[in-house]
C-alpha cells in the first residue's frame, strides 16, 4: 500500500484542488488503484467541501488535558499558583468570569498547558488533570472513495496527534479492505501537523506557486520532507501569471535534481468547481486546468508503483 501525501510551504496554492482532483482520478484510473483519502489539514478541513462527503461515523478527539482543582479539598496555599510556569492558576481575587473573588483559586483552562506540575506541588492533592474534547474525527463515503476527516475546537492544540489519528484510520481502512494508495491531503506550512502527515509516506507531491516567495516557500517544506527521508516531487500551480516565478521553481528543482511533476496553468474554473462543491476533473473535463492534472496524476501513478524504489 502506498501513500501520497500533497503539501505546500504555505496555504492557498490550490494544494486542496488538487488533492480533490486526484480523488476523483484515483477512483477513475481503471488500473485498479483505489484510494482511501484523509484531510490531514485538520486546522483548516476544506477537503470535504469539494468531496460532499456522508459522514458515517464520528468520534469526541481529546486532545489534551487541564488541572482542575477540587474546591473542598484546597486549603488556598497559592502553592499550585507559584509553580506554574503559564500564570494559569487565578488567585481568589481574579476569579472568572464574572470579575469577583470566591475566595479560591481556579484554573484558567484556556492558559493552562497541561505539564501537571501544579498537581506534583499541591500539598493536599485537590488538583487533578482532566482530559479536554479538542474536535471530532469522521469516517465518511464520497463518491470517490471512503474520507476520513476532522474538526477542531477553535484554540485547540495537538492538531499532530489529531492528523496522526486521522491519517492510522485510513490507513487500517485500507489495510482491512485492500485499498493500495492512501490519500492524502497534508497541512500547508512545516509545523507539527506537517510532520505528522509527512512521516510514512511513500510520496509527496509539493504544491509550489509561483510568487516572489515561492521558492523560499517550497524549500522550507522540502526540508521537512528531506528530514524524513520522503521521496518529494514537485507542481508548479498558476504556472502561467507569473512566468519567472515559475522558472524560479523549475530551475530551484533542475538544481538540487528534483523531479518537476508538472506545471498547472491558471484557470477560473477552478473557482468555479470550488463554488459548486466538486473536483475541477468532474465540474469540466474539457478544461485546460483538468488535462494538466490528469498529467500530473499520470506522473505521480508513474512515480509512486511503476517507477517505485
Ligand atoms: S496548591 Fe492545592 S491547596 Fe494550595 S491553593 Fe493550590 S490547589 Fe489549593
Ligand atoms: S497543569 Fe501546568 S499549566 Fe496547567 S495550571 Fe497546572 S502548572 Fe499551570
Amino acid at each position: 500500500m502506498k501513500q501520497l501525501v500533497v503539501l505546500s510551504g504555505k496555504g492557498g496554492t490550490g494544494k486542496t484542488s488538487v488533492a480533490a482532483a486526484f480523488a476523483h482520478l484515483a477512483h477513475v484510473d481503471g488500473r485498479g488503484h483505489r484510494a482511501v483519502i484523509a484531510d490531514a489539514d485538520v486546522d483548516a478541513a476544506n477537503l470535504g467541501l469539494l468531496l460532499s462527503p456522508r459522514v458515517r461515523e464520528r468520534e469526541l478527539f481529546k486532545g489534551g488535558s487541564v488541572a482542575f482543582i477540587d474546591p473542598q479539598s484546597c486549603t488556598a496555599c497559592g502553592e499550585c499558583a507559584q509553580a506554574c510556569r503559564f500564570d494559569a492558576i487565578l488567585p481568589p481575587s481574579v476569579s472568572p468570569p464574572s470579575g469577583r473573588s470566591s475566595g479560591l483559586y481556579q484554573v484558567d483552562p484556556i492558559a493552562c498547558d497541561g505539564c501537571a506540575a501544579c498537581v506534583y506541588r499541591c500539598p493536599t492533592n485537590a488538583i487533578t488533570m482532566q482530559e479536554q474534547v479538542a474536535g471530532e474525527w469522521y469516517r465518511s463515503e464520497t463518491s470517490f472513495g471512503p474520507l476520513f476527516h476532522a474538526t477542531l475546537k477553535p484554540g485547540q492544540e495537538n492538531s499532530g496527534k489529531l492528523v496522526t489519528l486521522v491519517k492510522q484510520r485510513a490507513r487500517l481502512l485500507a489495510m482491512d479492505e485492500g485499498y493500495d494508495l492512501v490519500l492524502v491531503d497534508g497541512p500547508p506550512g512545516i509545523g507539527c501537523p506537517v510532520i505528522s502527515a509527512v512521516s510514512g509516506a511513500s510520496l509527496a507531491l509539493i504544491v509550489a506557486e509561483p510568487t516572489r516567495s515561492g521558492v523560499h516557500d517550497m524549500s522550507r517544506v522540502l526540508k521537512t520532507v528531506d528530514h524524513f527521508g520522503v521521496r518529494a516531487m514537485v507542481c508548479v500551480n498558476k504556472a502561467d501569471i507569473y512566468p519567472e516565478g515559475a522558472e524560479a521553481i523549475v530551475a530551484f528543482c533542475r538544481e538540487r535534481n528534483l523531479v518537476m511533476a508538472g506545471r498547472l496553468p491558471f484557470d477560473a474554473v477552478v473557482t468555479e468547481a470550488m463554488v459548486r462543491g466538486e473536483p475541477v476533473t468532474t465540474y469540466r473535463p474539457d478544461a485546460r486546468i483538468a488535462a494538466a492534472l490528469r498529467m500530473l496524476w499520470q506522473h505521480v501513478v508513474a512515480a509512486l508503483w511503476e517507477q517505485a524504489s
